[in-house]
C-alpha cells in the first residue's frame, strides 16, 4: 500500500467538501480533497435552489456569488398552487443580501464545477478517482484508505462524502441509515416550446400539488423551463426498474390533464428518478481527528431546499472553530455544538414539508382548503421561515500563513 502524509484530508469534492477545504485553507491549513469520481463525471440531479443564507455562507468563504452562481438565475419567490390550480400561497425565499444577491437556482453540475474552480483558485488541491473505503485514527494521525490499495495519513480528516458516507460508518459502525421519504425525484430542462400560460413570472419558482404528484418549475432567462417532479412512492426505486420510455410514460400518466404534462412533453431527456432520503440524527459527528460535514452529518429532505446551504454554513462554522481553538478535539466539539441544533431543526422542518406531498385525496383536499388561511395567519406574524433564511454565518477571517 502506498501512503502519503498530509495536513488535512477532505473526503468528497461535492458542495460540503469544496466549501470545507476552502474554510480550512482560510483557517491556515493545507487541505487536499480526495474525490471518488473523475473531474468531468456528470453529477447526479437536475438543479438546486441555493437559499440566500447559503449564498451568505459562500460569501463568508471569500467566494463571489456573482462568479460561482454566474450560470444560475434569481428565484427569490415561491408560488404554491393546489391540485385544482388555485394559488394557495405566495412567499419570499428569504430577502436579498446587502449586495442585492437573492436565492438562486443553478444546475447541479454547474454549481459543483464552479465550487471546485473556486477551491482551486484559493489554493486547494483536488485529487480525483480516490474512493474512501475506511478512515481510522491512531496516535500519530488519521489514515484514509482508498480503493486500489492507496492510503494517506493526516492530522485532520473531514468527511464530506455525502448521504452514504464511509467516513460516518468508520466513525460509528452503528450509525443510523438514511430514511426514505416516500417520494422520488426527477426533472429536466425543456427543449421545445412551452405554452406561455405555463410560465411563471421571472424570479418565481412555481410549485403545484398535482393530483398524483408534486411538480415545480421556473423559467430560465434563455426561455427554457427547468422543472422537477416528486412522485409519491412506497419503496425506493431500483436500478433498471424504468427505462427512459417507461419513466416518461409513467410521468405523463401522473401529470395527465395538468400543466406539468406540457413540460414533460417539451423535454427530450428526463433525468432520474432518484429516491429521496434524509438523515435526522447522526449520534457521532466527530472523533479526535475526524469530523463530518454536509449530508454525511445531517441530510435534509430535498423539499426543504436547504441541503446546499447547510453544507456551506457547516464549512464556515468549522473554519471559525479551528481558528478559535488550538486543540483539534475542542475545535471539533465547538463546531458540533454550534451546528447540531440548527441543522436538526432544519431537517425536521424539511421532513414536515416532504410529508405534505404524500397525502391521499382526502388529506390533499383538506390541505388545499386550509393552507391559504393558515399561511395568511402565519405570515401576519412575520415570515415563518425567517429563522432559516435570515441566519447569517459571520465572515471567516484569513489566518496569517
Ligand atoms: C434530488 C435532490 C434535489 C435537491 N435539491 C436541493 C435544492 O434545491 N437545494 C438545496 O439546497 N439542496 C438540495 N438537495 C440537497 C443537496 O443536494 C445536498 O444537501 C448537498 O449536495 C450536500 O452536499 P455534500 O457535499 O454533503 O454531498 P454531495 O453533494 O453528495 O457530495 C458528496 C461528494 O462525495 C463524493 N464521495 C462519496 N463517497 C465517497 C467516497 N467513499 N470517497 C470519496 N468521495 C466520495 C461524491 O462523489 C460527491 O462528490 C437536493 C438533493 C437531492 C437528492
Amino acid at each position: 500500500m502506498t501512503n502519503n502524509e498530509r495536513d488535512a484530508i477532505v473526503i468528497g469534492g461535492g458542495i460540503a467538501g469544496t466549501a470545507a477545504a476552502i474554510a480550512l485553507r482560510i483557517a491556515g491549513r493545507t487541505p487536499v480533497i480526495y474525490e471518488a469520481h473523475g473531474p468531468g463525471d456528470a453529477e447526479r440531479g437536475v438543479f438546486v435552489t441555493l437559499a440566500v443564507n447559503g449564498v451568505n455562507a459562500m460569501r463568508a468563504l471569500g467566494a463571489d456569488p456573482a462568479v460561482v452562481l454566474a450560470r444560475g438565475f434569481a428565484t427569490p419567490r415561491l408560488a404554491l398552487h393546489g391540485a385544482s390550480g388555485r394559488l394557495l400561497a405566495e412567499m419570499p425565499l428569504g430577502g436579498p443580501l446587502p449586495d442585492g444577491t437573492v436565492t438562486t437556482t443553478i444546475r447541479r453540475a454547474d454549481l459543483y464545477a464552479a465550487l471546485r474552480s473556486e477551491a482551486e483558485r484559493q489554493g486547494v488541491e483536488i485529487v480525483y478517482g480516490h474512493r474512501l473505503t475506511s478512515a481510522r485514527s491512531g496516535p500519530h494521525g488519521v489514515t484514509a484508505e482508498f480503493e486500489g490499495d492507496r492510503a494517506v495519513t493526516g492530522e485532520l480528516l473531514v468527511g464530506a462524502d455525502g448521504l452514504n458516507s464511509r467516513t460516518r460508518t468508520s466513525l460509528d459502525p452503528s450509525t443510523p441509515a438514511p430514511h426514505f421519504l416516500g417520494l422520488l425525484d426527477t426533472g429536466g430542462f425543456t427543449d421545445g416550446p412551452v405554452d406561455a400560460a405555463l410560465l411563471p413570472p421571472p424570479g418565481v419558482m412555481r410549485m403545484a400539488f398535482g393530483r398524483r404528484a408534486f411538480f415545480g418549475w421556473a423559467a430560465a432567462p434563455d426561455g427554457r423551463v427547468w422543472w422537477f417532479a416528486n412522485p409519491p412512492r412506497r419503496r425506493p426505486v431500483e436500478r433498471g426498474e424504468f427505462t427512459a420510455d417507461t419513466w416518461r410514460a409513467h410521468l405523463l400518466e401522473l401529470a395527465e390533464g395538468e400543466p406539468a404534462a406540457g413540460l414533460i412533453r417539451a423535454t427530450a431527456e428526463i433525468l432520474g428518478p432518484w429516491s429521496t432520503r434524509d438523515l435526522p440524527r447522526v449520534p457521532v459527528w466527530h472523533g479526535d481527528r475526524t469530523v463530518l460535514v454536509g449530508d454525511a452529518a445531517h441530510a435534509v429532505a430535498p423539499s426543504s431546499g436547504q441541503g446546499v446551504s447547510m453544507a456551506l454554513e457547516d464549512a464556515v462554522v468549522l473554519g471559525h472553530s479551528l481558528r478559535e481553538h488550538r486543540e483539534l478535539p475542542a475545535a471539533l466539539s465547538a463546531y458540533e455544538t454550534t451546528r447540531r441544533p440548527r441543522v436538526e431543526k432544519v431537517v425536521a422542518h424539511g421532513r414536515r414539508t416532504s410529508s405534505t406531498k404524500v397525502l391521499g385525496p382526502v388529506g390533499a383536499a383538506l390541505r388545499d382548503a386550509m393552507m391559504p388561511l393558515g399561511m395568511r395567519t402565519m405570515h401576519r406574524r412575520g415570515d415563518p421561515q425567517a429563522w432559516i433564511f435570515e441566519h447569517r454565518v459571520p465572515m471567516l477571517a484569513r489566518a496569517p500563513r
